[in-house]
């Protein structure tokens, strides 16, 4: 074992500086956005070298070539990614979404994420991401199973409950974890429900799940709001994205006693100071599939919503969007990170200046990992929980967990999301130094 590995080195004199640091020098690289708040977190921590290079590279990264006939009867090539970052606390854990736009970095910056979060709210998981380049729209239903069918056997090696459970994300969904936990079990000769998370009740998913992110996000908002000492009751939310986690956010917020004056999609945003009447927005977008249009409320720009007056700000749509272009406009107290890597870096120095308390993603958004962890356990249990306890385990753990990063951020100085990095790369490191280092 080298001595950087050492098991009863608890304070380690060198420090490392990432040698490569040039080659990510985007603001929006998600890699970069992951790295930056690493560094920093393993800074404060004095992470012996060893540590800190062993924490910055993934695990195992499978590219697959996922051949798909298309019902044209041409067979198309389509590129996937799966990424272990780090399973040295459990099975990695992570989503699968299929875009056109995903990237290698950006499936390895997600699985680093999901490895900080597991660690955050201290569930026996690590972390990893997988993704398929192509345009889900452009397929039939049978044209996704047979692609869903094709990726997951391309990674049937690192799949199983035991080494990496998937879950749905971007353009997926428990129709597709359903087509994935049945290949698998195809191929494993008897069903194997653990081996995915997010599936349909019937065959195994959890009560409480599809709620899960948006619930976690109103306790984080909620535990945020009673540190800044803002009553609850009136607090005015921004929120941008209406899918799962910003529409379920809206509706369990609004139970709280907040204000939703903003909501925005994809197709525009709609703001009303009085509070816009959320049972009556989702009614809307049942109906008409988008936002826009809604006739009751006033139609604005996204940076308008991003920059409206407002206690909190819940950024639930996509990556990138409060940057160093826009953080000097934010006049909300707290944003609280719904979506992934919302926030870039260099937005977080400003956001700093102007002392808004961000409850960043690892913690805001981790009630739907924290809730597939349930469903795990259930699975292989085989014995499966009511909603009211899905729902007081979740809300216990949200609770501990903002407490052990605020307290943490209290300890060290630091704002949330370096304390949050410190708190799961500790654990993460915790736990390779007692492993130790396999020669
Ligand atoms: P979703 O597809 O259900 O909803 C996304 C919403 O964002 C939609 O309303 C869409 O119209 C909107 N949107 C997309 N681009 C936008 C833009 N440029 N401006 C404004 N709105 C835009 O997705 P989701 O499951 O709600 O996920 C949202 C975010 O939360 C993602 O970053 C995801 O990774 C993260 N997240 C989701 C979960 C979960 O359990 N669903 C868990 C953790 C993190």
């Amino acid at each position: 074992m080298p001595p950087s590995m050492s098991t009863t080195e608890t304070h380690p004199t060198q420090t490392a500086i990432r040698g490569d640091k040039d080659t990510f020098l985007s603001e929006d690289n998600p890699f970069e956005a992951m790295m930056s708040r690493f560094d920093r977190a393993a800074d404060l921590l004095h992470l012996d070298a060893g540590l800190y290079s062993v924490l910055r590279h993934p695990e195992k990264q499978v590219i697959v070539s996922v051949p798909v006939q298309r019902d044209n009867g041409n067979v198309e090539v389509f590129t996937g990614y799966r990424v272990l970052y780090s399973t040295v606390r459990g099975p990695g854990k992570g989503g699968i979404r299929f875009a056109p736009n995903v990237t290698l970095d950006e499936v390895k910056a997600l699985a680093a994420w999901m490895t900080w979060k597991c660690a955050v709210v201290n569930i026996p998981f690590g972390g990893s991401k997988g993704g398929v380049i192509c345009d889900p729209d452009t397929f039939s239903n049978a044209e996704l199973e047979r692609l869903t069918r094709r990726y997951t056997s391309a990674i049937m090696e690192t799949l199983g409950p035991d080494s990496d459970v998937p879950a749905p994300d971007i353009n997926t969904n428990e129709r597709v974890m359903a087509w994935i936990m049945d290949t698998y079990s195809m191929h494993k000769r008897h069903t194997v429900t653990a081996v995915v998370t997010g599936k349909p009740i019937e065959m195994g998913g959890s009560l409480g799940r599809r709620e899960a992110t948006g619930r976690g996000s109103t306790i984080a908002v909620r535990e945020a709001l009673r540190r800044r000492e803002i009553p609850i009751h009136g607090a005015r939310v921004a929120i941008q994205g209406f899918g799962n986690v910003g529409s379920i956010a809206a509706k369990h917020l609004e139970r709280e006693g907040c204000s939703i004056i903003a909501v925005s999609d994809v197709s525009g945003a709609l703001y009303d100071k009085r509070g816009l009447d959320v049972e009556d927005l989702l009614a809307w977008v049942r109906n008409h599939r988008f936002l826009s249009g809604y006739p009751k409320a006033e139609a604005v720009t996204e940076h308008e919503l991003l920059t409206a007056e407002c206690e909190v700000l819940v950024p639930a749509a996509v990556e990138n969007v409060i940057t160093s272009k826009n953080a000097a406009d934010i006049r909300a107290k707290i944003i609280c990170e719904g979506a992934n890597g919302p926030t870039t870096a260099n937005a977080d120095r400003i956001l700093d200046e102007k002392d808004i308390y961000v409850v960043p993603d690892i913690l805001a958004n981790a009630g739907g990992v924290t809730v597939s962890y349930f469903e795990w356990v259930q699975d292989r249990g085989g014995y499966f929980w009511d909603l009211e306890t899905v729902n007081q385990r979740l809300e216990s753990i949200m609770v501990r967990s903002f407490d052990e990063v605020a307290t943490m951020a209290e300890r060290h100085n630091v704002n949330l999301r370096t304390a949050a990095y410190m708190l799961s790369i500790e654990r993460v490191a915790a736990v390779h130094r007692l492993r130790g280092l396999y020669a």
